[in-house]
């Protein structure tokens, strides 16, 4: 499923394409609701019967992973960081975890994650339930294969010169690289990284995009693009600018631009495009994040 619209970007004076994912009909919809679909399936086919994740207090990936879990009866465990009276208070994707039956632990450090993570499949196993591990922002292989799926799907006749896409796991992107090289479909794709510097970044998609082009025998045709100028000091943070664009989204373009994901790669391809002189078809990869924006 591949929705499509055109806008008219007036700080670089073109269109664009966005590929609404933001709109993708399960699981909350955005990439971590494409994700999902795609790692449900595993887990659906080898009868888990339980799943163990993480993520923070506005998750959207512990947010499609425990609507998954309801869907279709599973037990699910999400180990959470981040401020525990926040998440009793918010809306969003924290309202929507408290509200689905699943198990929340909070813990207070990062380094308490594996652990708890640990502690929480013993603690299925030990009363007879096969739990599935899923790593935060369903960064698995299968998780990245949503993505060359999508790709299949994608309009033969869309015109690409340069795709944009938010970067945080890399996972995203690399699938949807993967997905572009076995389709021989020849265009940039730039990463506006939400968390990561440039280096660090970058291998991890490269990381990604390998395991993704080995494990389906596609052969690597995509150079690793992923810029951190955008960063605004890091995961989270924005500056004024980004912020206008996220409070002006929905007016400017009939869709929400969060200021942690999609509005922070929107901010980065305008800035990009503009500082670089792009000439070409632009397609920009609505991640998502309508439940964190409205938080
Ligand atoms: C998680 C997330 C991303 C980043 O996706 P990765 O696959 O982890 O790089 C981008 N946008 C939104 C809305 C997200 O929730």
């Amino acid at each position: 499923m591949m929705i499509y619209q055109k806008i008219y970007e007036p700080t670089i004076k073109s269109n664009i394409t966005v590929i609404r994912d933001d709109l993708y009909p399960f699981l909350g919809g955005g990439n971590k609701g494409r994700k999902l679909d795609s790692i449900g399936q595993e887990i659906l086919e080898q009868s888990y019967k339980a799943v163990v994740t993480t993520g923070g207090i506005q998750s959207n990936h512990c947010r499609a992973t425990a609507v998954f879990c309801a869907q279709n009866n599973l037990k699910c465990t999400l180990i959470l960081h981040g401020d525990k009276e926040k998440f009793y208070q918010e809306s969003g994707n924290a309202k929507i975890m408290r509200m689905s039956g699943a198990e929340i632990i909070f813990v207070n450090q990062p380094v308490e994650i594996g652990p708890a993570m640990d502690q929480a499949m013993q603690n299925y196993q030990r009363i007879g339930i096969n739990a599935y591990y899923l790593w935060g922002g369903g960064h698995n292989c299968q998780g990245g294969k949503a993505y060359i799926d999508a790709i299949n799907q994608l309009d033969k006749q869309l015109a690409v010169d340069y795709l944009f896409v938010a970067c945080g796991t890399g996972s995203t992107q690399a699938g949807i690289m993967a997905g572009l090289s076995q389709n021989n479909i020849d265009c940039k794709v730039i990463g506006i990284s939400v968390a990561r510097n440039q280096q660090s970044a970058q291998e991890h998609v490269s990381t990604f995009y390998n395991m993704l082009c080995d494990t389906f025998s596609i052969q690597r045709k995509h150079e690793v693009i992923v810029l951190d100028e955008y960063l605004c000091g890091g995961y989270e943070k924005y500056n004024n600018e980004l912020k206008k664009i996220s409070d002006n989204s929905i007016q400017n373009y009939g869709f929400t631009l969060d200021t942690t994901y999609s509005g922070k790669a929107f901010w980065g391809m305008q800035e990009h495009v503009l500082k670089h002189n792009l000439q070409g078809n632009i397609v920009f990869w609505h991640t998502g994040g309508i439940f964190n924006f409205l938080a």
